[in-house]
């Protein structure tokens, strides 16, 4: 298949992005990253062959600069701010960033002829599951602003679609885990909040012990079950959905998921037995917001993408994580990001 332009990944510098960005340079692709680097790290970026533009995708002037130079074929938009309790606490710096910012990105779009979009959006926009695994007609009721700000902006590129002909791929992750398996990137939050990677802190003792969020749920051993998806596995669907729209396919939203679930505590006993050390462990209330299960029904990223889940067992999510926190750089990178 031909391969037709420059590819536009804005927050190529973060944890998905840059694995992303790994993955379609090693498929011969051209990337340019645009990214405000609150979140993003330079060090995650092979800057010999990756263009970098730090700045923000709010800032109109600059984004029509970027298209005027590099006229990308496509746009894959990963920036974004995701942690579900700020955004409750601070819903108007998730509207200003998730879904105001990229209307400057997509005027630019829309005047330069970029017609393919590739988005990052969650599972979060479906809200509280009314039935399990979850398809991509469940109802989208998203129950904070971070799930809302990314359902508006699937309606926005929808309403564009009708208007100039944009083309997009609504990319639903469920719960992202695992790094780069070479350990040459990984994920470095500030803070921290996601599971595994406190999981392996407490493991390391940069953490004293990492909270259960509740053990009363309604559930086979009483801790919440999530789909946890490679980061790897989330990288190749990007590419997938590229070659998707490439083939003149559809606008479609597509979940990406295993299919499986794994509890909190499943999750704890695997990464003790990968890394051959006792987790401490204490037992506090319920997160606000956490439904007790969310796990994927991928049938149809199989079916119109040709995606599967390679990393299909804890086990290898945990390993590679484990691989960048214990490894020589210790988990972080040395500069910027937050
Ligand atoms: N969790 C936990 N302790 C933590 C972090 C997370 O028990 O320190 C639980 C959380 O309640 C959820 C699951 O682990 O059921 C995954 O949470 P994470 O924050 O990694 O991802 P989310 O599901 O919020 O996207």
């Amino acid at each position: 298949m031909q391969k037709t332009g420059t590819l536009l990944i804005t927050g190529g510098a973060g944890y998905i992005g840059s694995h992303t960005v790994k993955h379609l340079l090693k498929q011969g692709e051209k990337v340019v990253v645009v990214d405000n680097m609150v979140f993003g790290h330079r060090e995650a970026l092979d800057l010999d062959r990756v263009t970098l533009v730090e700045g923000d995708l709010g800032d109109a002037e600059l984004m029509d600069r970027v298209f005027a130079e590099h006229q990308p074929e496509a746009v894959l938009h990963f920036a974004a701010y995701a942690f579900v309790g700020e955004s409750v606490e601070q819903p108007l710096k998730y509207y200003q960033n998730n879904v105001t910012a990229p209307l400057a990105l997509l005027e630019a779009m829309k005047k330069h002829g970029t017609r393919r979009f590739i988005f990052s959006s969650t599972c979060a926009t479906y809200g509280n599951p009314q039935y399990m695994p979850m398809d991509e007609n469940h109802p989208q009721v998203p129950v904070n602003p971070y799930g809302a700000s990314k359902l508006m902006l699937e309606r926005i590129l929808l309403d564009c679609g009708v208007a100039w002909g944009l083309q997009s791929v609504f990319l639903r992750y469920f719960n992202a885990s695992g790094g780069d398996l070479e350990g040459e990137i990984g994920e470095d939050h500030t803070p921290e909040t996601h599971l595994i990677p406190r999981i392996l802190m407490a493991a390391k003792g940069e953490i004293e012990h990492i909270t259960v969020f509740g053990t009363d749920y309604a559930t086979s051993d009483g801790t919440c079950i999530r789909d946890y998806i490679h980061v790897n596995d989330l990288a190749r669907a990007h590419a997938l959905a590229l070659n998707h729209l490439r083939n003149g396919g559809e606008t479609t939203a597509v979940n990406l998921g295993t299919g499986r679930g794994f509890s909190v505590r499943e999750i704890l006993a695997t990464a003790e037995a990968v890394t051959g050390r006792p987790i401490p462990v204490s037992y506090g209330p319920r997160r606000a917001g956490d439904p007790p299960e969310l796990v994927a029904n991928p049938a149809k990223a199989k079916e119109v993408l040709g995606w599967e889940a390679e990393y299909k067992d804890p086990r290898q999510h945990i390993e590679s994580a484990w691989k960048w926190i214990a490894g020589p750089r210790g988990g972080r990178y040395r500069s910027s990001g937050q």
